[in-house]
């Protein structure tokens, strides 16, 4: 059992909807959504990667809409067996090219959207959180804990604020869900006074989707009952669940 009055406001659960890989229909249906209902979401980005050049002024009015510009490295790197990047995967790089990806991707967000430099949580591509294979695999969540105050993983779970690693969030991925799961998720937070994190990727369209009308009831219903879901970032949450470990 978490403490009670864990979140602000009397609110029985903490919500926070992610989104991977700075998908178009993000763009078009997500963030739109999000400021009509007035939630804050977080969106991972790659920066150079893919169509970047060409839709990062949109990021950064997202970002100055009030939403998080979260890191999602430069080269989004993932286990070998993707086969993404048979040069560049996890097996084969190590914890100082992993560093290297987030921090070029840090460098590269910071110049974009300064507003937001230090408040920026990460998230692992493929929610994988490992380099190297076999005797010599290790995880490089100390990488990203030495650079960050909350990072997103996967795992199927509401955290429990009392316990749950920072820097390893767990997130339900949402692909494919209707909205009666969408929403049941957040109701079973609000049972153990947990933190549920959504993974969204594309939202009405782009890859591993969600459909748009399951995406505005979820956030309709959050909207309908704020009194019961604090919606907000991860970096926003995080600094409140830290804050709370401290008092
Ligand atoms: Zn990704």
């Amino acid at each position: 059992m978490s403490p009670p009055n864990s979140w602000p406001d009397g609110c029985k659960a903490a919500v926070s909807l992610t989104f991977d890989d700075g998908a178009r229909s993000q763009l078009q249906e997500a963030v739109p959504r999000l400021d009509d209902a007035g939630l804050a979401g977080t969106f991972y980005l790659n920066p150079y990667r893919g169509e970047w050049e060409t839709v990062a002024d949109q990021w950064r009015q997202v970002g100055l809409n009030g939403h998080e510009l979260g890191n999602h490295t430069t080269r989004h790197p993932c286990s070998c067996n993707y086969h993404f990047n048979d040069a560049f995967c996890l097996e084969k790089i190590s914890l100082q090219e992993m560093a290297d990806t987030i921090d070029a991707a840090q460098v590269a967000l910071d110049q974009l959207h300064p507003e937001g430099r230090d408040k920026r949580s990460f998230c692992y591509p493929c929610y994988q959180s490992f380099v190297g294979a076999g005797a010599n695999r290790q995880s490089y969540v100390p990488v990203v804990a030495e650079r960050f105050r909350a990072a997103r993983a996967g795992g199927e779970r509401p955290n429990d604020p009392s316990i749950t690693d920072l820097h390893c969030l767990m997130s339900y991925a949402a692909e494919g869900a209707d909205a009666d799961d969408l929403i049941g998720y957040a109701q079973t937070a609000a049972q153990d006074g947990a933190w549920a994190i959504y993974t969204f990727h594309g939202v009405g369209g782009d890859h591993l989707s969600v459909q748009a009308e399951a995406f505005s009831d979820l956030t309709r219903y959050l909207v309908d009952q704020r009194h019961r879901f604090w919606t907000a970032s991860i970096i926003d949450v995080a600094d409140h669940v830290h804050a709370r470990r401290n008092a």
